[in-house]
C-alpha cells in the first residue's frame, strides 16, 4: 500500500510518528493509501527547513523569482492531466471538474507572475525639506496554509503562488482525506527550480495544525475549511501573535425573481447545486423562488436532474461520489430529516444507481421543496448534492431571508431587471455576488472571500489583498544632507 509522506527540504519523507490516516478512493469505497500524521519532531523539522531556506529566497531578485513561478506555470499547464487523475482518485470528482479546479488555481499562478508590479512601494520626494519618505514591502517569513478536502489543488493555489512570489517560505498542511495532490505540486516546484525548503508539505491532523498555529517561527496562517474550525484557527493563531485569514463554511442562496429566464435558472441551479457533488463552498444549496415561479421552476429542475449521470469520475459521468462514507451518511441523513420536518422530497438521491463500483460512497442529486426555515436542512451547511427550495412572496422577503443567515460566502440573483439586480448587489450582506451567474468565484486579480461566518480576519485570498497579507511594509524617512543644513530644532519639521 502507498504511504504518502511529508515534503520537507525538497524531498518526500515518510512519517516516523506511527500515526496514519486512511486515504480512500471514494468511487471504489476502498482504502488506496495511508498518510502519515506529523508528530512534534516532524512539525519542528519542517518548519525549521522553511526557516533556514527563507533568507536566501527573500534576497533572490524579483526577476529570478518571477522566472521560477513562470516555469511552475508552464509545467503545471503541460502536465495538469496527471494532477487531475490524482484528485479524481482521492476526492472522487469527475476528471473534467478536477481539471477545472486546476485551471482556476493556475490563474492565481499566472497572476503571481506579475508580482514585481504588486510588490512596488511608494515614494514621496521632499515630504519635508530635503526629506524623502518611501515604503517597501517585505515577506513575512514562514507562512502556514491549512486546506480542506474539496479543492486539494485550487485552494492551496489561492495562497502559495502569492506567498512564494512575495518571498516567503511555505508550509502547507493539506486535508488528510486527499493528501497526494500537495506532494505532486511540491515535486513540480522542485522541477521549476524553486530552492529546497521554500515549499514544504506537512501531512497530518489536529496535531499538525496546532503545531503550525502555535509555533513561534510561523508568521501567518491561511486557512480554508468549515466554520467551527475556522473560528478556532482564527482565535488560536491570533492568540499566538500571527497574522491570520480563515475562510469558513457557506450556505449559498439563489434568488429567482418572477421575470427571470427559468430555463437559464434551472440549468444554473442544477450546475451549481450538483457540480462536484455539491462539495463546493460556492455551491448553490438553496433556491429562493419568488412566487408564482416555484412550481414551474421545480419541474424544470427535476427534468434536468433526471439527466445527470452519477458514477466513477474516470468514466464519462457528470457527478462523482462523496468523499467518504461518513460524509455520505451525514449528507444522506439530511434527507430523512427533511421528511421528518414536513418538507417534500421531490427527487430522492438515496436510490441512485451509479455507473461505478457498488461499494462507492454514492448519493444521487436530491431536490427538496417546502423546507421549513426551522429545519436543520435549511439552517446548516450540508456540503453534498442536496438542493432545497424555499418559496417567498416578494424580493424583500427573499432578501431578508438571505441576510438573516449565519453565512455570507456567495449568493446569486436571477432576473432580467437591471434595477432589481443593482438593488440586490447593494443590499445583500454577502461577499461574492452573481447576477445571472450561479457560482460567482472572483478571478485571480480580484480577491476571494465571504462575509460573516464565512471569513474570520480581514484579508481575503489572492488579488491585491493576497499580496498585502503576505507582506509587511516598512516606511523609510531619509535625508541626505546638503552643505547648507544646520542648527538644532527640537520640534517637528514644519516645511
Ligand atoms: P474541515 O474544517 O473539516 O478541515 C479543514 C482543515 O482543517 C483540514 O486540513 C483538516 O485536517 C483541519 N482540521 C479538521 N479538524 C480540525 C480540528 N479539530 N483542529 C484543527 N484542524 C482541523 O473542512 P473540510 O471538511 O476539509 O472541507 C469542507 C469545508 O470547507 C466546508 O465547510 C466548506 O464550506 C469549507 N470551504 C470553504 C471555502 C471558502 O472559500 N470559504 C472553500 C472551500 C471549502
Amino acid at each position: 500500500m502507498d504511504v504518502v509522506g511529508h515534503w520537507t527540504n525538497g524531498a518526500e519523507i515518510e512519517s516516523a510518528s506511527g500515526r496514519f490516516g486512511e486515504v480512500f478512493n471514494p468511487a471504489l469505497g476502498e482504502v488506496i493509501a495511508k498518510v502519515g500524521f506529523a508528530d512534534q519532531a516532524e512539525i519542528a523539522k519542517t518548519i525549521a527547513s522553511a526557516k533556514a531556506a527563507f533568507p536566501a529566497w527573500r534576497d533572490t531578485t524579483l526577476a529570478r523569482r518571477q522566472a521560477i513561478i513562470f516555469k511552475f506555470r508552464e509545467l503545471l499547464d503541460s502536465r495538469k492531466g496527471e494532477l487531475a487523475e490524482i484528485i479524481t482518485r482521492e476526492h472522487g470528482k469527475v476528471l473534467s471538474d478536477a481539471l477545472g479546479e486546476i485551471t482556476r488555481g493556475q490563474e492565481v499562478v499566472e497572476f503571481a507572475c506579475g508580482m514585481p508590479h504588486l510588490l512596488k512601494g511608494e515614494y514621496s520626494e521632499n515630504a519635508s525639506t530635503n526629506v524623502d519618505v518611501y515604503s517597501i514591502k517585505q515577506p513575512l517569513g514562514v507562512v502556514g496554509i491549512i486546506s480542506p478536502f474539496n479543492f486539494p489543488a485550487m485552494v492551496p493555489m489561492w495562497f502559495f503562488p502569492v506567498a512564494i512570489a512575495a518571498g516567503n517560505a511555505v508550509v502547507l498542511k493539506p486535508s488528510e482525506k486527499d493528501p497526494s495532490a500537495a506532494i505532486w505540486m511540491a515535486q513540480l516546484w522542485k522541477e521549476a527550480g524553486l530552492p529546497d525548503g521554500i515549499f514544504n508539505v506537512l501531512q497530518g491532523d489536529k496535531e499538525a495544525v496546532d503545531g503550525l498555529l502555535t509555533h513561534p517561527d510561523v508568521a501567518s496562517i491561511s486557512f480554508v475549511g468549515s466554520t467551527p474550525i475556522a473560528q478556532y484557527i482564527y482565535e488560536t493563531a491570533a492568540k499566538h501573535g500571527k497574522r491570520v485569514q480563515a475562510l469558513g463554511g457557506a450556505k449559498n442562496h439563489m434568488l429567482v425573481l418572477p421575470d427571470a429566464d427559468l430555463d437559464l435558472v434551472a440549468d444554473s441551479a442544477v450546475n451549481a447545486g450538483f457540480g462536484s457533488a455539491g462539495e463546493r463552498c460556492m455551491a448553490i444549496s438553496v433556491v429562493v423562488a419568488v412566487e408564482p415561479v416555484a412550481d414551474s421552476l421545480i419541474e424544470k429542475i427535476s427534468s434536468r436532474m433526471a439527466q445527470i449521470k452519477v458514477g466513477d469520475g474516470r468514466r464519462s459521468c457528470d457527478m462523482g461520489p462523496l468523499v467518504t462514507q461518513v460524509h455520505r451518511d451525514k449528507v444522506q441523513s439530511y434527507i430523512a430529516a427533511a421528511e421528518q420536518d414536513g418538507a417534500s422530497v421531490v427527487v430522492d438521491g438515496r436510490g441512485v444507481v451509479p455507473d461505478g463500483d457498488p461499494r462507492g460512497f454514492w448519493l444521487g442529486p436530491t431536490l427538496i421543496d417546502r423546507v421549513p426555515l426551522s429545519s436543520k436542512v435549511y439552517k446548516e451547511e450540508i456540503f453534498g448534492p442536496v438542493l432545497s427550495v424555499i418559496r417567498v412572496n416578494s424580493y424583500e422577503e427573499g432578501l431578508q431571508l438571505i441576510n438573516s443567515g449565519e453565512f455570507g460566502n456567495g449568493t446569486a440573483i436571477f432576473t432580467n431587471d437591471g434595477g432589481a439586480a443593482r438593488k440586490f448587489q447593494h443590499e445583500v450582506e454577502v461577499g461574492m455576488i452573481g447576477i445571472n451567474v450561479p457560482i460567482p468565484v472572483p478571478v485571480a486579480y480580484f480577491s476571494f472571500g465571504g462575509w460573516k461566518h464565512s471569513l474570520f480576519g480581514d484579508s481575503r485570498a489572492h488579488g491585491e489583498e493576497g499580496f498585502r497579507f503576505f507582506t509587511q511594509t516598512k516606511v523609510i524617512t531619509s535625508r541626505w544632507l546638503d552643505p547648507s543644513h544646520g542648527g538644532l530644532n527640537l520640534g517637528f519639521p514644519q516645511n
